[in-house]
């Protein structure tokens, strides 16, 4: 029989792993007076310790100088969005001019969909995955209608085989081929929220591009998650939000990126023709001779409509920070040996508790993230609520699914073989699978 590894074991783990020490710049949330097994950083990531401070600088600011805080403030208001491009850059592989924070994730889809599902003639089709996050149905079937079309017809939907719980990229590619020239635009989630399942951004673009399509990703479950070459891969144009892997706390500020061809060419204006607009879209150079016509930015700034949120986005910014301090490349490493990790255990639980245990998560390490989704199969909600009252912070979907996700930036070693025990005693005590 399997042994687990003992907490002493994880503790010399997390010891021997300079990048430990970042879970010190966070507030862990605490169950009987211990740290929570914190595992749904995917849906809300935990606060920096630093976000009150990043705060209270702004509330100050606004205090001492009202409108002057524009110009004056430490951080001055006017140019607060730009803040965000060094961090935005590191973690997505964009160049300066492609990047900006602003809105929601929703939002800055439907904004990028204008400029980049333009249906014309026979070529109005828009792909997607089945079941994919809902809020991004409800914005393509609404941006289909918006163009008079019929999501019935017109959004391809496109599922793993019979029998499979993922997609593979060859059927991905495949069915981008099949739909050829009546293809308008492929939008798909970098990393499936449910699965976990990281796609081959690079390809599917490559295939896309192929057939005359535009190529988007909502990188909701990527960000912060995984290595992004957005630039690199051509990519046409992304979202995302940062309250979950990126910690910037709830509801905070989405961004965007837009590749460069869009934005600027040899005579300074980009191919995007079609595009809502607002005055912090205009050229800073001349933004505030408040002129009747727009002229874009050359940038991914001409997206962005409105003077930056500053009270949303402040906390953003020591956020991504700590990314920058930790570095992606090195998060990644120590998350590929987390995750593997607790996959190793999750198989040891099951094997000396007879449960069946399948993770519908990629095994192969270049197709996921953190996030391992687990179905107890059997089990019911009686289990997730043994892990609730044990400390253990995880999701729950029906019928049976924990998605969970060890997060490199806070999560521990010593994390993982907690909760291994935890759900251990819990199958045993709720008994054998059915
Ligand atoms: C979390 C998530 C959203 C949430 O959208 P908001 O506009 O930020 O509320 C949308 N799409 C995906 C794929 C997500 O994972």
């Amino acid at each position: 029989m399997r042994e687990l590894p003992t907490l002493e074991a994880a503790r010399d783990l997390d010891l021997a792993d300079p990048l430990s020490r970042f879970r010190e710049s966070f507030h862990l949330p605490q169950h009987e007076g211990k740290d929570t097994m914190y595992f749904t950083g995917n849906s809300l990531g935990l606060q920096p310790k630093a976000a009150r401070q990043a705060l209270e600088v702004e509330l100050e600011d606004w205090a001492t100088y009202g409108v002057e805080g524009h110009f004056q403030g430490r951080n001055p208001w006017v140019s607060y969005h730009e803040r965000f491009v060094d961090g935005l850059c590191h973690l997505t592989g964009a160049r300066p001019h492609e990047v900006v924070a602003m809105n929601g994730l929703t939002v800055n889809l439907h904004l990028l969909l204008i400029s980049f599902y333009q249906p014309q003639g026979t070529r109005r089709k828009l792909l997607c995955e089945a079941k994919a996050f809902p809020s991004d149905r409800y914005a393509l079937c609404s941006q289909i209608r918006l163009h008079g079309g019929n999501p019935d017809t017109d959004l391809i939907e496109l599922a793993p085989r019979e029998g499979e719980h993922r997609l593979r990229t060859e059927d991905v590619l495949a069915a981008i081929a099949d739909a050829g020239d009546e293809l308008a635009t492929v939008m798909i989630g970098g990393v499936n929220y449910y699965t976990g399942q990281l796609h081959n951004m690079k390809a599917i673009t490559a295939a896309a591009h192929a057939v005359g399509a535009s190529c988007g990703f909502d990188l909701a479950h990527a960000m912060g998650n995984v290595p992004l070459e957005l630039h690199n891969w051509n990519v046409d144009f992304a979202c995302w939000c940062s309250y979950k892997y990126l910690n910037s706390g709830p509801g905070a500020v989405s961004g965007v990126f837009v590749h460069e061809r869009h934005v600027r060419d040899a005579n300074g204006r980009g191919t995007a023709t079609r595009r809502l607009e607002g005055w912090w879209g205009h050229d800073a150079e001349s933004r505030f001779k408040m002129d009747p016509e727009f002229v874009p930015m050359p940038s991914a700034e001409a997206w962005q409509m409105s003077n930056a949120p500053v009270l949303n986005m402040a906390v953003h910014k020591v956020a991504l920070d700590l990314f920058v301090e930790a570095g992606m490349p090195a998060l990644r490493e120590r998350s590929l040996r987390l995750t593997a990790y607790l996959e190793e255990l999750v198989h040891a639980v099951a094997e000396r508790t007879g449960a069946n245990l399948e993770i519908l998560t990629p095994t192969d390490p270049a197709a996921r993230g953190c996030q391992l989704s687990v179905v107890a199969h059997g089990y019911g909600r009686s289990l997730f609520d043994h892990l609730m009252a044990h400390g253990v912070i995880v999701d729950w979907r029906e019928p049976a699914v924990i998605r969970m996700a060890p997060v490199p930036l806070y999560n521990s070693f010593e994390d993982l073989v907690r909760f291994a025990q935890v759900l251990e005693t819990g199958l045993r005590e709720l008994g054998h699978a059915v």
